[in-house]
């Protein structure tokens, strides 16, 4: 089956009602047949739920759609992306080992490596995406991950994916992909030879503001040294959120197609405005990674980021003059958004760590919805 008719068909449970739509299994526990059915499933030798902090129907067909449109052999849903992140660390990771992580990422995936991992004696490092030279020189014999986003938060960076798994592969260590900006209808990290794939479901995945979530998804042998970190820890998705994300997932390719559409002819009008000083965005010709992202990316994506010639005051303008947009720290919605991350996003981070992740002062990033084109470019009054 093809993505489109994968994303709507594929459906895990039906209860006795023969309903079409999927149900929500709005249930915390499940009631065991007697005690030997209890023991057997607490002991792991019977198949079926008893808890929905280790699993629930919802949420597991929330886990085959994402692994199956992705090419994973499993998936874990979590409560938020930031979730996933997180379980993915705490289970990969042990005192006395080491990461690369690219300069160019979510500001709390940041805040998780000096908050969290500092203290528990992980160490780590920082590369420069554009750069792969330079990555060589950080790798340590305790490195065990490389972390990535592509294309990245806010900056719109784009990692050659198939050469940084060829890296992983010859250093021994993990290739982790937050592929939220591209979605699994865009980008397949996996099969650039990624081990894992992230996503906050928060964003494109729902695609219309309403719930949080996150995804992991790889081969079963990584996910199930993640899992007992869900079961115990408990990040984990709720049933309701699965369901919507679920449903969600059945229009995913033909909102991607037009959010898509919208942002490369908007990128493509920013270009050519004389007030603008550049624009990031993977498919513009113009764009120094066009190779690279046309060869791993389906298409663009929805997200644009630009600064003007006058800086930070006539980006708080271009904010401030916006009718119909909305002025939100959200992205991968219906509705077009646009956010200062240095004031945001990524406020929590140093003025030097946002300069190396190329988040200037007067970078403005916009979110391109799925309103006609004609109204969005109208709102921004350049
Ligand atoms: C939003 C975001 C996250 C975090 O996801 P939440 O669902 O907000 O926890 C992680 N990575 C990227 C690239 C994001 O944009």
């Amino acid at each position: 089956m093809k993505f489109e008719t994968k994303a709507i068909r594929l459906q895990t449970d039906r209860s006795q009602h023969h309903e079409h739509s999927t149900p929500i299994f709005a249930t915390s526990s499940f009631v065991f047949d007697d005690a030997e059915h209890m023991r057997a499933l607490f002991a792991n030798e019977a198949e079926g739920n008893i808890y929905s902090r280790f699993t629930n129907p919802s949420v597991r067909e929330f886990e085959n759609k994402m692994a199956a449109l992705e090419g994973g052999e499993d998936c874990i849903a979590t409560a938020t992306g930031m979730a996933a992140i997180f379980a993915t660390f705490a289970s990969l990771l042990s005192s006395g080992d080491h990461l690369l992580m690219s300069k160019a990422v979510f500001g709390s995936t940041f805040k998780i490596n000096d908050d969290y991992l500092r203290k528990w004696g992980i160490t780590y490092d920082y590369i420069d995406p554009l750069n792969m030279e330079q990555w060589t020189a950080l790798v340590k014999p305790n490195t065990k991950l490389l972390y990535l986003e592509t294309p990245s938060n806010p900056g719109l960076d784009i990692i050659d994916l198939e050469a940084t798994s060829a890296f992983c592969k010859k250093h021994d260590m993990l290739l982790i992909v937050d592929n939220c900006f591209a979605t699994p209808y865009l980008q397949e990290p996996l099969a650039f030879g990624a081990d894992i794939s992230i996503h906050s479901a928060t964003k494109y995945i729902d695609g219309q503001g309403r719930v949080m979530g996150g995804a992991i998804i790889s081969n079963k042998k990584i996910i199930e040294q993640i899992y007992p970190f869900m079961k115990n820890a408990g990040p984990s998705m709720s049933p309701f959120n699965a369901w919507v994300l679920s449903k969600s997932l059945e229009t995913l390719a033909i909102r991607m197609d037009r959010h898509c559409q919208n942002a490369l002819q908007i990128a493509t009008w920013l270009e050519s405005n004389s007030q603008v000083a550049y624009v990031n965005y993977p498919f513009l010709p113009s764009n120094t990674q066009y190779e690279i992202a046309t060869k791993q990316m389906k298409a663009g994506g929805g997200m644009i980021s630009f600064e003007l010639k006058g800086g930070i005051n006539a980006g708080r303008k271009l904010i401030d003059a916006r009718e119909m947009i909305s002025l939100s720290a959200n992205l991968g919605d219906t509705r077009t958004i646009i956010t200062h991350p240095a004031s945001s996003t990524h406020s929590k981070l140093t003025p030097e760590e946002r300069a190396a992740a190329g988040i200037t002062d007067g970078l403005i990033r916009l979110s391109v919805g799925l309103e006609h084109v004609d109204d969005i470019i109208a709102d921004l009054k350049l």
